[in-house]
């Protein structure tokens, strides 16, 4: 069996908390060696952190999702950034940990005249960019957005901000293709989730063939995002297996080849 490394899985949310441990062990079973632990605040993050001191190939992932920015004044939202920093700052002090992530911009949900908002994301996305460069960590990005603003934000911010070489992965990918080839020619990595395999995912499809090998990863993004075979149902890490056997025998990719990048990506042990 190849081993698969799942580079963005939530077992430190709800539903999968509950039961991380069994989570854990069928994901094992199906074959995964390593797993991101991805946060998404800071509660989720901490949670990130205790779940990886307990097991030697989880490894945690800090930071908050672009989502929780929503709603928040300019004043709330600067209190609220130096707070988060100085809090992760201490948590990348104190413990051992392997990117920072999720941030990024999704503009999916907010109103077009909400500017505020996506004002709130971008700082945000920037102080994220900051903690990873000042760390040397790989930084996970979300992205999601029904036009391209989003994602045209996300490459002008990474171009003027990110001064680090460290790894930059978009996880769960999505976007316009001059994005995506943009993104490609700056060396960035691609999380492909189980919506790969899903029967109106063409485009997608398309999108991931422009990924070269050695920039492909890939994750369950678990609860979230099952496979084909699973949809509408909580997306159990072990799916992982699915998505992976589709992006080997559909989508022809090498799936030792997509380990061994993982485990270059985010440093760990093969
Ligand atoms: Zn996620």
């Amino acid at each position: 069996m190849t081993p698969l490394f799942d580079s963005h899985c939530h077992y430190n949310l709800s539903p999968l908390l509950e039961d991380w441990r069994e989570h854990w062990q069928s994901a094992q079973n199906e074959g995964v060696r390593h797993s991101i632990v991805v946060g998404t605040d800071l509660t989720s993050s901490q949670k990130a952190i205790k779940l990886a001191e307990q097991n030697n190939n989880l490894r945690a992932a800090v930071g908050v999702h672009p989502s929780e920015w929503n709603g928040l004044d300019f004043q709330t939202t600067r209190k609220q950034i130096e707070k988060i920093t100085k809090n992760l700052k201490k948590i990348i002090q104190e413990h051992n940990v392997a990117a920072i992530g999720e941030t990024g911009l999704d503009f999916f949900r907010i109103e077009t005249a909400d500017a505020q908002s996506r004002e709130n994301q971008a700082a945000a996305f920037r102080a994220h960019i900051a903690l990873a460069d000042e760390h040397a960590l790989p930084l996970i990005i979300h992205a999601r957005d029904t036009t391209d603003e989003a994602y045209t934000a996300i490459l002008e911010n990474l171009k003027k901000y990110k001064k680090n070489d460290t790894p930059v992965i978009l996880h769960c990918m999505s976007g316009p293709v001059e994005y995506i080839k943009e993104a490609v020619r700056r060396g960035y990595f691609f999380g492909v989730a189980g919506n790969v395999t899903y029967k109106n995912a063409d485009e997608l499809r398309k999108k991931v063939a422009l990924v070269p090998p050695g920039q492909l990863l890939l994750e369950t993004d678990a609860p979230f995002l099952p496979p084909n075979a699973h949809r509408g149902e909580v997306c159990q890490p072990y799916f992982i297996a699915e998505t992976a056997e589709y992006v080997r025998a559909k989508l022809n990719r090498d799936l030792e080849e997509i380990y061994q990048t993982t485990c270059r990506v985010f440093g760990a042990h093969t």
